[in-house]
C-alpha cells in the first residue's frame, strides 16, 4: 500500500482528498503547516507528496526544494495560481506534476494514480538499453548518461526522454507525450510538458535553436532528432 503525504492547510479541502485518496486504497497522512508537512515527510517517508504552494510554516516551494536535496519522492503540486506552474516544474524544484485549483477531488486521485503507477513501473516490463549518439538510456535502471557520465533526471524527465528516443524522428503532440508520461492526458495541461521538455534540454546540455537531441515540431510537439549513423 503506498502512502500519500498532503500537505494543505485548507482543512476541508485537506480532508476530501483524505477521503478519496483513503477510499482508492492509499494510506494517508495529513500535515496543515509546512513545517509539519517536512518532519512528517522526513519521519514518514511517504511514496508520494501532494504539496500546495501557500502554506503557513514553510510555503510549498521551500518544501519541494528540501524535498528535492534530500530525496526523490514524487511532488505533485497544487496551485491556485496558473501563472506560477512554470516555476513548480522548474529545474530548481522538479516538481513531477502540479494540479491548479478548483479541481476534483477524483481528478487529484487519477492523477496520484499516474505519478505512482510511473514512478513503480516494474523494471521487467522494459529490458533495453537504448543508445543514441552519446547518449545511453538504460530503461531498467531508468538513467540516463551522456559520454559516460549519469544525468540526473527526476521520472518525468526519464519517460519523456525515453518515450521519444525509442522513436526517433517521430513527431509526438503534447497530448501524446503527457499520455506517455502519465498513463492519461488532460487536455489543458499540455504546457507542463513544455516546462519539462525545457527542464530535460537544459540536463542535456542541448540549445533549442539549434538542437541535438530534443527538436520542436511547430503546431504539434516535439521529437527526437534522428541520429546520424
Ligand atoms: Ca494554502
Amino acid at each position: 500500500m503506498s502512502t500519500v503525504l498532503i500537505i494543505e492547510d485548507e482543512k476541508e479541502l485537506a480532508n476530501v482528498l483524505k477521503a478519496y485518496l483513503e477510499r482508492s486504497g492509499y494510506d494517508v497522512l495529513l500535515a496543515q503547516r509546512g513545517d509539519e508537512g517536512l518532519a512528517l515527510w522526513q519521519k514518514q517517508n511517504p511514496d508520494m507528496v501532494l504539496l500546495d504552494l501557500n502554506l503557513p510554516g514553510i510555503d510549498g516551494i521551500d518544501i519541494a526544494r528540501q524535498i528535492r536535496q534530500e530525496g526523490d519522492t514524487p511532488i505533485i503540486m497544487v496551485t491556485a495560481r496558473v501563472e506560477e506552474v512554470d516555476r513548480l516544474l522548474g529545474l530548481e524544484l522538479g516538481a513531477d506534476d502540479y494540479i491548479t485549483k478548483p479541481f476534483s477531488p477524483r481528478e487529484v486521485v487519477a492523477r496520484v494514480k499516474a505519478v505512482l503507477r510511473r514512478v513503480e513501473k516494474a523494471p521487467a516490463e522494459t529490458q533495453k538499453i537504448v543508445k543514441i549518439d552519446d547518449l545511453e538510456i538504460d530503461q531498467e535502471s531508468h538513467t540516463v548518461s551522456q559520454s559516460g557520465e549519469t544525468l540526473d533526471l527526476t521520472p518525468t524527465e526519464f519517460d519523456l526522454l525515453s518515450t521519444m528516443a525509442v522513436q526517433p524522428g517521430r513527431a509526438f503532440s503534447r497530448l501524446q507525450l503527457l499520455e506517455a508520461i502519465q498513463g492519461v492526458a488532460y487536455e489543458g495541461y499540455e504546457r507542463s510538458v513544455d516546462a519539462h521538455i525545457k527542464n530535460l534540454r537544459a540536463k542535456l546540455g542541448d540549445d533549442s535553436k539549434d538542437p541535438r537531441y530534443i527538436e520542436t515540431v511547430f503546431g504539434i510537439g516535439y521529437r527526437f532528432k534522428k541520429g546520424k549513423k
